[in-house]
């Protein structure tokens, strides 16, 4: 495959799912943009750490505890690493939907906010909660307007949160002149980075934005761990939503002294095992190296947009332009509803694919559309599997 320096045959050999056959066939797992499938390195990662390092953190003098607190803070130093921030910028969550729950709830002072029409569920319905917000358009591509934005920023906006990368259109946004956008006008910037970290190197302190959220899971590393970067002096315009154990430094009766940022953000026991395996998780990634993933991911994208835009009867959404999508396609065979297309694939060859609105409603109907089938592509996934799924389409749609 032209472009791709991954060594997708190795890789693949990593990957115990691959083992896995259902009614003798092996799975085409092209559901990426949901989740990703997990590395031999971060499932024995995760088993190591329960074998023999299990312990609370950061609140026991004993081995157990001083080594699980290291492992952890070692996985924080790894994230730091991979998006060129400092480790006191990175915050530990669940998921991108609690990283922008926890900034909508945290960031002080008044003002409204802007967001997108193709936004993710996550980083349209937080910000709803007592402040006033505001959609920019997507172009006729399917892209951010940044006409829009223009007009729609004024003295009065707070912050600015935009999808880095549509989980829906696949399409790339041009977050850089977003972000310019929002400085000049003195307001704060968000990148919904879930879509985006996975696939491409990000470097916070180039982009200059203010947070940036993503995902563990859609990673190679486990659920239920997440990232918030804050810009270290921004900590000054936050306070703590959730309190608790690990959140103070002393407590009293009639008071207490907060915790320094980030531990203030991570009340209660948090995912340790899950920020360990995202720490493998990120070894593995810088391993292979970012711009190849980036490479492969788009080779893959750019050789379905190929085969299917081939297909009668399958309408494809979004701009065709390779250059501007990144890993995700979503589409809808004419006269056949889009679970039944992803129930057949499934079926006929263990093609795993999403259908429905992918937590992007207000895009499918600003789109003018219904759900759509979607598919999604990652490190191990083959020119091969494509072949096998855009045959397969060409046939359903030849029959409707
Ligand atoms: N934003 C985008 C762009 C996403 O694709 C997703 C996951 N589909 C989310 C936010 C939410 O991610 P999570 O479910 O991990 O919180």
């Amino acid at each position: 495959m032209s472009g791709s320096k991954l060594e997708t045959s190795k890789i693949r050999e990593d990957f115990p799912f691959l083992n896995r056959l259902i009614k003798n066939k092996p799975i085409i797992y092209f559901d990426n943009a949901a989740t990703t499938q997990k590395p031999r390195q971060v499932i024995h990662t995760i088993s190591n750490y329960y074998e023999n390092y299990c312990a609370n953190i950061h609140r026991g003098v004993h081995t157990l505890s001083q080594e699980s607190s290291e492992l952890y803070e070692e996985a924080r130093r790894k994230v730091a690493r991979f998006i060129n921030a400092d480790e006191r910028e990175i915050v530990f969550v669940r998921n991108t939907t609690e990283a922008i729950n926890l900034v909508s709830r945290s960031l002080k002072g008044e003002g409204k906010i802007l967001t997108t029409v193709m936004e993710h569920h996550s980083n349209l319905l937080p910000w709803g909660r007592g402040r006033k917000v505001e959609y920019v358009d997507i172009d006729s591509g399917g892209r951010i307007d940044i006409d829009d934005l223009r007009r729609k920023m004024d003295g009065s906006t707070l912050l600015v949160a935009v999808g880095h990368v549509s989980n829906v259109l696949g399409l790339i946004n041009p977050i850089s002149a977003v972000i310019e956008e929002t400085k000049k006008r003195g307001a704060l910037c968000l990148i919904d980075g879930a879509q985006s970290v996975p696939h491409m190197k990000l470097d916070v302190k180039e982009l200059n934005c203010d947070f940036l959220v993503f995902s563990g899971h859609k990673m190679l590393g486990p659920s239920g761990i997440g990232v918030l970067y804050v810009k270290e002096d921004l900590y000054e315009r936050m306070e703590p939503f959730l309190l608790g154990g690990s959140t103070i430094k002393e407590v009293h009766i009639d008071g207490y002294i907060s915790e320094d940022p980030p531990l203030c953000y991570e009340a209660g026991t948090p995912n340790i095992e899950g920020a360990i395996g995202l720490g493998a998780a990120i070894d593995y990634l810088e391993d292979i190296q970012m711009e190849n993933v980036f490479a492969h991911d788009k080779a893959l994208m750019e050789l379905a947009l190929e085969r299917m835009g081939r297909i009668k009867n399958l309408e494809i959404y979004g701009s065709k332009d390779g250059e501007e999508r990144l890993s995700v396609v979503s589409f809808n065979v004419n006269g056949m509803g889009c679970h039944a297309v992803a129930k057949v694939l499934s079926l006929r060859e263990n093609i795993m694919i999403r259908s429905g609105f992918h937590c992007a409603q207000p895009l499918h109907d600003k789109l003018g559309i219904g759900p759509s089938a979607r598919v999604s592509f990652y490190i191990y996934n083959t020119p091969e599997e494509i072949e096998i799924m855009t045959d397969l389409l060409g046939k359903l749609a030849q029959f409707i």
